[in-house]
């Protein structure tokens, strides 16, 4: 049984403002999940490198945690603590064209702040409703663009502690994936580097991507975004459409008849309902096409 009691009294000493008991329904997209034991939010490196060291020390389950729009979760719930990004926000300008941002930055926000100050190449990602540190965990990315095409550097700390700041080479990028999903390394900020263009010009790009998503998406319903990775040389909805599967349901999951890449909650889905509908589809497409679908979304 971990020591719950001394992860308390630890977050307490080093004033890490932390949450007991959350229900993660109310913390990912998809509004699935059981409850967290503790959700913590360092809101500096020393208290990031503090709470993963904690967590090693007295052997505790951790996770990292964004806005939780790539996330599918346990009903069972999680023992153990959340290491949540959202208190690190800030933001600011470096010279030549450069911004450091930190990793609990919403995608948003950082499009924003970069169409104002006349930084161009991040408007195709406007609209994906991630943070900065699982933008770099997953490399999220939209026609045609992803995050890796504007990072210059990366800061991150490994489960030892210590900080690391690795450059483009080190982090082997490829579609959907970095080396963040294999070495365990906490992302606490990166370095950007952009082109500049008018502000006038990059709104009008970032409101023609978002039109682009509101026209294809189902964002009236709760969703973690495209259930399955592009499988090569096929598009994973259009396999999905083709096998008969639109509308598919069990429970409250249901392949999405706007856009069937999407599974989503059309009213009290539990994770089993998702998993389940996730192996239907998966089964159903091997059969039918001979192609195997990987998931694009995390489970905790
Ligand atoms: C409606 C909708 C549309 C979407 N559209 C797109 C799209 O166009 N393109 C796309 O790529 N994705 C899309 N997504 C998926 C999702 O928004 C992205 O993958 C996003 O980058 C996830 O960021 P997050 O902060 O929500 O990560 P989370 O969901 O919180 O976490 C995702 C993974 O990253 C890890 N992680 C998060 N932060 C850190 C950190 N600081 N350090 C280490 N690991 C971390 C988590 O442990 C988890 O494994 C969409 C999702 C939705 C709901």
């Amino acid at each position: 049984m971990p020591n719950f009691e001394a992860v308390e009294n630890f977050l307490k000493a080093k004033d890490i403002f932390y949450e007991k008991n959350v229900n993660m329904k109310n913390n990912t997209s998809f509004k699935i999940g059981g409850i967290c034991k503790y959700v913590c939010y360092p809101n500096d490196i020393l208290k990031a490198v503090n709470v993963i060291k904690l967590c090693i020390n007295l052997k505790i389950p951790y996770f990292f945690l964004g806005n939780g729009s790539n996330l599918l979760f346990s009903d069972e719930g999680f023992a153990g603590v959340a290491i949540c990004t959202k208190k690190l926000n800030k933001i600011n300008v470096l010279s030549n064209n450069r911004v450091y941002c930190e990793a609990g930055v919403l995608l948003y926000r950082l499009c924003q702040f970069c169409a104002i100050h006349c930084f161009s190449n991040l408007e195709p990602l406007y609209g994906i409703p991630g943070s900065l540190g699982g933008a770099i965990f997953m490399n999220a990315g939209a026609y045609n663009r992803e995050i890796k095409d504007v990072l210059q550097s990366v800061v991150s700390i490994d489960v030892n502690g210590r900080v690391y700041e690795q450059n483009l080479k080190d982090i082997y990028f490829s579609y959907r994936n970095s080396v963040y999903q294999n070495n365990g390394h906490f992302i606490f900020a990166a370095v950007l580097k952009f082109e500049n263009e008018s502000v006038e010009h990059i709104n009008s790009k970032m409101q023609y991507f978002l039109n682009k998503r509101i026209e294809s998406q189902p964002l009236n319903f709760p969703s973690a975004g495209s259930t399955f990775k592009r499988p090569k040389f096929y598009i994973a909805a259009k396999l999905i459409e083709e096998c008969g599967l639109k509308g598919l349901r069990v429970g409250g999951a249901k392949v999405s008849e706007k856009h069937c890449g999407f599974i989503i909650n059309v009213g009290g889905a539990s994770c089993l309902d998702v998993k389940n509908l996730i192996k239907k589809i998966q089964k159903t497409v091997s059969l039918k096409k001979n192609v195997s679908l990987t998931p694009e979304i995390k489970f905790i």
